[in-house]
């Protein structure tokens, strides 16, 4: 089993998973962009261990332990040599096909899986950026993290089923998921759903049909959903959704997929969501 681990990224997502690894045993080294970018995520994961101690769900002891396995880093070069890595970077295929083929060189074992938490770049467009792409694969978490049970795993056509299965079997086994397998194709099982419906939501605020809070309340009270789709929009990023929907629009060409001027509006007034304080709700 796989027990050194790289996470790219301590975002929102990035911290979730290096948390979560880190819990499950495993040696985790995190890099991010700079220093002030390392001590948000440590931060970030500090904040959530203390909440799941102050639950009961974790001891003083486990929290300590999971801590003392995480390390931090801005250099890339220092993920030589990990076993696996679990990239979790902005939703930007320009710069997610640069810090693959980054991996690619400075990963040392050619065999040890190269992941991405992509929630909709087709995973062979990734793979393609490097020499091995049959260690290359989609593992694709959700937010967040330490609480949500669901792992999406896809390969690419040329994904290797040693990599699939080194990296599916520490994702349940190690970090307790459950996987579902899904083809190469934007969007996999989960966003090909969820995407047009929170777009769905966001067009009927910005046509006036109803309140941000009475469609939340809607799907709340009327569909037994735990959140309604603009509190899920915030919570998932509102920039994050915006680059979501322009890969998805770009690879079905379908108005569904499309990012609504009101959303692309939010992003530029850098109104993120709740982790910039302001989206559809205040925070
Ligand atoms: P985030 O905005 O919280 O974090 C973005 C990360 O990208 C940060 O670590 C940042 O330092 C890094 N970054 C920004 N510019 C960069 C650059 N030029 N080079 C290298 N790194 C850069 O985003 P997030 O919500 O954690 O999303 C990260 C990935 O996870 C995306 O691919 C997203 O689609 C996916 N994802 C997000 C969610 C969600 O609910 N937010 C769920 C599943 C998957």
């Amino acid at each position: 089993m796989v027990q050194r681990v790289g996470i790219v990224g301590a975002g929102l997502m990035g911290a979730g998973i290096a948390e979560v690894a880190a819990k499950s045993g495993a040696d985790v080294l995190v890099w991010e962009l700079k220093q002030e970018a390392v001590d948000a995520g440590k931060e970030r994961i500090e904040k959530s261990l203390a909440k799941a101690v102050d639950r009961g769900k974790l001891s003083a002891e486990d929290r300590d332990a999971t801590l003392s396995r995480l390390s931090y880093t801005t250099n890339l070069e220092d993920f030589a040599d990990r076993e696996m890595v679990m990239e979790a970077i902005v939703e930007n295929e320009k710069i997610k096909k640069d810090v693959f083929a980054q991996l690619d060189e400075i990963v040392e074992d050619k065999t040890a899986p190269l992941c991405s938490n992509t929630s909709s770049l087709p995973i062979q467009t990734i793979a393609s950026a490097t020499k091995n792409p049959e260690r290359v694969l989609g593992l694709h978490f959700f937010n967040p993290v330490p609480v949500l049970p669901l792992v999406e795993v896809i390969p690419a056509l040329t994904t290797s089923e040693d990599a699939v299965e080194k990296a599916q079997s520490f994702a349940t086994e190690k970090m307790g998921k459950t996987a579902i397998r899904a083809k190469d194709r934007s969007g996999f099982i989960v966003n090909f759903l969820l995407v047009p419906y929170m777009l769905s939501a966001i067009r009927m605020v910005e046509q006036g049909v109803a309140t941000a809070e009475d469609i939340d309340t809607g799907m709340k009270l009327g569909a037994a959903h735990p959140m309604g789709p603009l509190t899920l929009a915030d919570m998932v990023g509102l920039d994050t959704c915006a680059f979501i929907a322009d890969v998805m629009f770009e690879e079905f060409g379908d108005p569904t997929y499309s990012c609504p001027p009101l959303l692309r509006r939010m992003v530029q007034a850098g109104h993120f969501g709740r982790k910039s304080g302001k989206g559809f709700y205040e925070y």
